[in-house]
């Protein structure tokens, strides 16, 4: 007899073993890997900074051109198992990181909700709080733009259920 699992499959498989379905529908929507980071010279600190990549939707929150992304960005970085766990920078809230770390998605993940806009409700997404693109201003302003929000889960969201 065969066991069928009723898991679902974020809870069953490493990044590694997730097929280009799977691996795409976890990205959680929230746009925060495509703000501007800054990187300190003398420590390699990364700081973000509430710039958007100018390929990113502040509204959707999401790429304007994601099957073309790397040509149009040179230094977008194509997340995979071994960038998720080469980096350093992704959102404590980033699913490829959650799963790396063998913890679970939480409430407002579109995959447990089944609707994308609760990361946004929950806070989580960039939407509203992108100052401006990167190519409105100069890279000299850059260092004004420093924010610390996108690497903290604002409360409600940290909760493992919805309240
Ligand atoms: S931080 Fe992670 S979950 Fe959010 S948009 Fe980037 S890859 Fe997707
Ligand atoms: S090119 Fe697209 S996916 Fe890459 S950082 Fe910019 S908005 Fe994000």
């Amino acid at each position: 007899m065969t066991l069928k699992t009723t898991e679902p499959f974020w809870r069953t498989k490493t990044l590694d073993q997730m097929d280009t379905a799977e691996w795409e529908s976890l990205c959680d929507g929230c746009g925060r890997c495509c703000l501007v980071k800054l990187q300190d010279e003398d420590t390699e600190a990364i700081a973000y900074t509430d710039i958007g990549c100018r390929l990113l939707d502040d509204q959707g929150c999401r790429c304007r051109d994601y099957p073309n992304r790397q040509a149009q960005v040179p230094d977008c970085v194509r997340l995979t198992p071994e960038t998720v766990r080469a980096i350093d920078w992704l959102p404590p809230s980033c699913a490829y990181r959650l799963i790396e770390e063998g913890r679970d998605l939480y409430w407002w993940h579109p995959l447990v909700s089944g609707d994308p806009e609760t990361v946004h409700a929950a806070g989580v997404s960039v939407r509203d709080k992108v100052d401006a693109a990167e190519d409105e201003l100069p890279l000299e302003d850059y260092i004004d733009h420093m924010v610390r929000w996108p690497l903290r889960l604002p409360r409600a969201a940290a909760r493992r259920t919805r309240s």
